[in-house]
């Protein structure tokens, strides 16, 4: 980090700014020039805040030359992390397909929906218990017993699962829960992503809908920060100026976050584009891109569907993506 000062700073400032930085464990490097002073930080600057640096009457500006997350961070460990998810991977060149419904709505829909899409190569199936809704009158999901549902499919058919959590309370339900999700709306819910920390569960931490990637990339640092480092990321859009889709799916987040960090990357062409069409196009250029894997909304009857129907794939429209991606996969290989 970088603290540029003022050319008024007195020799008397300077040395008590000094002094202040050095009893917080930071070397300094002072650089006098012939208008100004610049101070060059060196250490862990994480804990330092840049805004409050940056408000003392003889500083004139600070930049942060490395990222503020370090444990998420590539330059402090090179090599992709590679998520163990009861044996199966993700990441590095482990690449996995989530498909499943918005919503688990009835034994029979989860079920039927879970075997229709492993037949076509997904490996991990999805499915909403608690819901996080816009209006408190819509669907909120069935809760735990959602969660029980989903239990019984992955009994049935092997295959691990995925579903989201909103309030740390509801931690003991998903003891048997291979991957917790925690959604857009929940991205900066700090108190959670510190109890998901003290887990050792794989998390899929989705982007929020107007967050950044190094904000993203911070909330993972809240759960390693805790101890847990089974984290998976997921792009998922991000609101801009465009109606006509439902968010503008962020492509080129999925290189990006590769480049920034180890951890990896999926995502979710469902809720980028919330238009079922959209999601063959869009779950091949994420390919493409890089992604370590694709989350996908599938529904066996999508016109009745609780929740996101628009945007939920039939099972024959998975099969046909789900062949797509595969060619593509070969492509890039
Ligand atoms: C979901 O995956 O069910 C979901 C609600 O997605 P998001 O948090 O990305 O909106
Ligand atoms: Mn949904």
């Amino acid at each position: 980090m970088i603290a540029v000062l003022k050319p008024s700073a007195t020799q008397e400032q300077i040395e008590s700014l000094t002094k202040w930085l050095e009893s917080r464990g930071l070397s300094v490097h002072i650089s006098k020039g012939d208008f100004c002073t610049i101070l060059g930080l060196i250490g862990d600057t994480s804990q330092i805040d840049t805004e409050l640096l940056g408000s003392l009457e003889m500083v004139d500006s600070v930049k942060r030359i490395t990222e503020p997350f370090k444990n998420a961070n590539r330059k402090f460990h090179p090599d992709d992390s590679i998520i163990d998810i009861n044996g199966l991977k993700i990441g590095g060149a482990h690449f996995q397909v989530i498909a499943g419904p918005c919503s688990v709505e009835s034994p029979e829909q989860i079920l039927a929906i879970a075997q229709s899409v492993k037949a076509s190569g997904a490996t991990i199936l999805r499915g909403g218990a608690f819901k996080p809704r816009t209006s408190p009158y819509a669907f909120q999901g069935m809760r735990g017993d959602g969660i029980e549902l989903l239990l019984e499919a992955k009994r049935q058919t092997g295959m691990p699962i995925v579903t989201e959590i909103m309030n740390a309370s509801h931690l003991p339900v998903f003891e048997h829960v291979d991957i917790i999700q925690v959604g857009a709306r929940n991205m900066q819910n700090f108190e959670l992503l510190k109890e998901l920390g003290m887990t050792r569960k794989p998390i899929l931490l989705k982007r929020g809908l107007a967050n950044t990637l190094e904000e993203l990339l911070m909330s993972a640092e809240y759960i390693i920060a805790g101890g847990n480092r089974n984290i998976i990321l997921c792009e998922r859009g991000i609101r801009t100026f465009e109606t006509y889709t439902r968010n503008t799916l962020d492509l080129s987040a999925v290189p990006m976050l590769k480049e920034l960090s180890h951890l990896p990357v999926i995502v979710d062409p469902s809720h980028a584009s919330g238009i079922a069409r959209l999601v063959q196009p869009m779950s091949m250029a994420a390919v493409a891109a890089g992604a370590h894997g694709l989350m996908i909304e599938v529904h066996n009857d999508p016109s009745k569907a609780l929740c996101d129907g628009a945007q939920s794939l039939t099972p024959e429209q998975f099969a046909e993506v789900s062949e797509k991606v595969r060619k593509i996969r070969e492509v890039i290989k």
